[in-house]
């Protein structure tokens, strides 16, 4: 279970609503039982229920069980889907190993509103689900050409292009696997010719495919993450 406050022994936390709901009446634990917590900062904790009345619940850290883990130095860039689409997409890149969610707006992004803590959220499940105790950065989304303008050269951009030549990811990946990296994605309507032009003048992209077929926008993100975890070798 993901915590705000810090994370002591003995010092105990009050679960907020929602999480109290969650644990009493969906898990149904009660009294004494033990969970795992974490914060995004004190690593992971066994920690144990205590009640008092009917309606507080309180957590008490009794064991440190793992340290921090250091968020993972991928960022993931991506033009916002709808709704369900957005938050499997949020989901799954957190689960694959992204460090940073930068939503960009491009000109056939059709879901330009960003809805960060709805991200946020749905990364912290992802974390609680795949026990990754580093909780990735949630960005406001920016417009692509201001994204690429402020972008650190010595970071790699991995851009997925349909149009991109059939030389196979994992070779182009593979010598890049231990330096800093972004992905980018494109929406639904595909990035631009423009945009597209902007992308591949720029030293530090390298566009990559993905094979023959063109995948819709939330598969493509996932075969891309699972090539350069395959490169990274994790
Ligand atoms: N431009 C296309 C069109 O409208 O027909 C499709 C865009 S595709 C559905 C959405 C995004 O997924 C693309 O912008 C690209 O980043 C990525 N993508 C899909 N298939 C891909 C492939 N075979 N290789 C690389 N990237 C791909």
């Amino acid at each position: 279970l993901f915590l705000e406050p810090t994370i002591e022994r003995d010092v105990a936390i009050e679960a907020t609503v929602p999480q109290a709901n969650y644990l009493l009446n969906v898990l149904r634990l009660d009294e004494g039982a033990a969970i795992l917590v974490f914060n995004g900062r004190d690593g992971e904790w066994r920690a144990q229920l205590r009640r008092e009345g009917r309606k507080r619940l309180f957590l008490v850290p009794t064991k440190h069980l793992r340290d921090q883990m250091p968020l993972p130095d991928l960022h993931y860039c991506f033009a916002p889907l709808k709704s369900a689409r957005l938050d499997y997409t949020v989901q799954k890149a957190v689960e694959m190993g992204a460090g940073l969610l930068q939503p960009v707006q491009t000109q056939h992004t059709q879901a330009p509103r960003f809805n960060v803590e709805r991200a946020k959220a749905n990364a912290v499940e992802a974390c609680e689900q795949c026990g990754v105790l580093a909780v990735p950065e949630v960005r406001d989304i920016v417009k692509l050409d201001r994204l690429l303008a402020g972008w650190d050269a010595a970071r790699t951009l991995v851009f997925c292009d349909e149009r991109a030549g059939a030389e196979p990811p994992l070779a182009t990946l593979k010598p890049l696997a231990d330096r800093p990296i972004g992905l980018l994605v494109g929406p639904e309507g595909g990035f631009s010719a423009a945009e597209r032009e902007m992308l591949l003048a720029l030293p530090f992209v390298r566009a990559i495919s993905l094979g023959p077929r063109i995948l819709r926008a939330d598969t493509a993100a996932v075969a891309a993450l699972a090539v350069l975890q395959a490169a990274a070798g994790d």
